[in-house]
């Protein structure tokens, strides 16, 4: 609980006048402050309780304060807080590099620390582009990339070129270099002709025709296996992904996967690659890397490429790439937790219960007026709302209707965070069956109150468009 010296009221204006929040409007910013946090439940300055119904923005995977997370933190601690990974190392990131290659698709084997994922992007596309330069049989004017349109790989200028959401990096396109965009492969965009069954065969057809013209020049296809998280959770068509991999063998480009998100078992697989039995050449992770404790991202590269990066100190050949925090110990020793939790804790074995109880959750919530549609994988998914139930039209964007069922969640004490319309749900795999319920009993109540009074403001304000 917060002193006396820094009460709730001290402590929110100096979060409006210092604390810059990320992606956060701070005219309109209300201060939630969060004191301490224990299981999925996190508790406020002025004692409210809320269910982490975002894993604090999709990282944290098994609770907070996990006693065998924390533990090892501690007895870190009492070790070395840091120590540098440029030319030299630490136990915690050695153990943990090698228990991820062992988890890892394939044979990935090499791996590359970051602090976040949108940095594990940036290494990926690096250690594409300089790969071609120095491999084998050198293939310099592979100097480009493809992407997804909706996609978010992060923040950075590399990371955000390979993006394709204009409303995070639109303003920012001037200084992003061009990368080729396919469409996202979405089965509910489909031309009508095309039926849902062909729908990883039409999207594939495009990234086809793009590397049948353009391969010489791509390094790599990057892109977010099965599930386009920030786009709203898009969910691709079953085969997509590994087709992209099959064509990027045939035309010699790279394929980078990023499950940032999907990584630890979120979808319901260890990696989302494993669904489809991918191996990608480099894979990027972060958020529940470290349990969601700590800033720890990596990626990790297949021998193939990583050869390509030896030779004598003298030869230029190295990475040229680092990050100061890149394999801390404190944030490995996390992970290594994390990792030993997923398996004693037999979190892939029970998760399929737990998906199935939100399923039935779903379920329910599909059957409200203002829900056009749900979807599923794992812990992780996502619930459309419509102002029009009869031709599934959405509200008008400006009403921010899926803020206000957030708002409404988190009166009832779940916290959540949508993408404008689409309400997200990502809770801590080691949510409980009760937890569970209260989140899905609360996720109806606001919804249907939320979207009926955003309806009935629609009805009677009849020069109202609906876009
Ligand atoms: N990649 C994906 C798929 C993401 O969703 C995110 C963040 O949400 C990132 C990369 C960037 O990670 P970070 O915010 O740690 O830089």
């Amino acid at each position: 609980m917060v002193t006396a010296m820094t009460d709730h009221a001290q402590l929110a204006s100096w979060d409006r006048d210092y604390f810059w929040h990320a992606f956060t409007q701070m005219e309109e910013y209300e201060p939630l402050i969060i004191d301490h946090a224990e299981g999925v439940w996190l508790t406020d300055t002025e004692g409210n309780r809320f269910l982490d119904g975002i894993s604090s923005m999709w990282c944290n995977l098994l609770g907070h304060r996990h006693p065998g997370i924390d533990a090892a933190i501690r007895d870190q601690l009492d070790k070395v807080a840091h120590s540098t990974s440029l030319g030299m190392s630490n136990i915690p990131a050695i153990e943990l590099a090698k228990r991820l290659a062992s988890l890892a698709p394939g044979d990935l084997q090499h791996v590359f620390y970051a602090s976040d994922g949108s940095s594990a992007v940036e290494i990926a596309l690096k250690t594409a582009f300089q790969y071609w330069q120095q491999c084998e049989t050198p293939r310099p004017e592979k100097t480009q990339y493809i992407a997804l349109s909706q996609a978010y790989h992060g923040d950075t200028l590399g990371s955000a070129s390979v993006g394709g959401i204009e409303r995070f990096n639109g303003i920012f396109g001037p200084l992003l270099f061009d990368v080729t965009h396919l469409p996202t492969p979405d089965p509910r965009r489909l031309p009508e002709n095309i039926e849902p069954n062909q729908a990883a065969e039409y999207y594939l057809a495009h990234l086809e025709k793009v590397l049948a013209e353009k391969h010489k020049q791509i390094a790599a296809v990057v892109l977010e296996p099965l599930i386009q998280a920030a786009a709203g959770m898009v969910f691709h068509p079953p085969g997509y992904l590994k087709g992209v991999r099959e064509l990027t063998r045939q035309y010699n480009v790279l394929l980078i996967t990023d499950e940032i998100v999907t990584g630890f078992g979120r979808t319901g697989q260890m990696f989302a690659c494993d669904h489809e039995e991918v191996v990608p050449d480099i894979l990027c992770l972060g958020k529940s890397l470290s349990g969601g404790y700590l800033p720890l991202a990596a990626a990790i590269t297949h021998p193939k490429i990583y050869s390509a990066f030896l030779g004598p100190a003298t030869s230029g050949r190295s990475l040229m790439h680092g990050h100061t925090f890149g394999g801390n110990p404190l944030a490995a020793a996390a992970a290594l937790a994390t990792l030993k939790a997923i398996e004693d804790e037999q979190i892939l074995a029970i998760l399929p219960d737990k998906a199935e109880q939100l399923a039935g959750h779903l379920a329910k919530i599909e059957q409200l007026p203002h829900v056009s549609a749900t979807r599923q994988k794992g812990l992780i998914a996502a619930i459309e709302l419509t102002s029009a139930p009869d031709d599934n039209r959405p509200f008008p964007a400006e009403m921010r209707v899926g803020a206000r069922v957030c708002q409404e969640t988190l009166s009832r004490g779940v916290m959540l965070r949508p993408l404008r319309d689409t309400i997200v749900i990502i809770p801590p795999l080691s949510i409980s069956a009760e937890e569970i319920d209260l989140l899905g009993n609360v996720l109806y109540e606001s919804i249907d109150i939320a979207t009926q009074q955003a309806a009935s403001t629609l009805t009677s304000c009849p020069g109202s468009t609906v876009s």
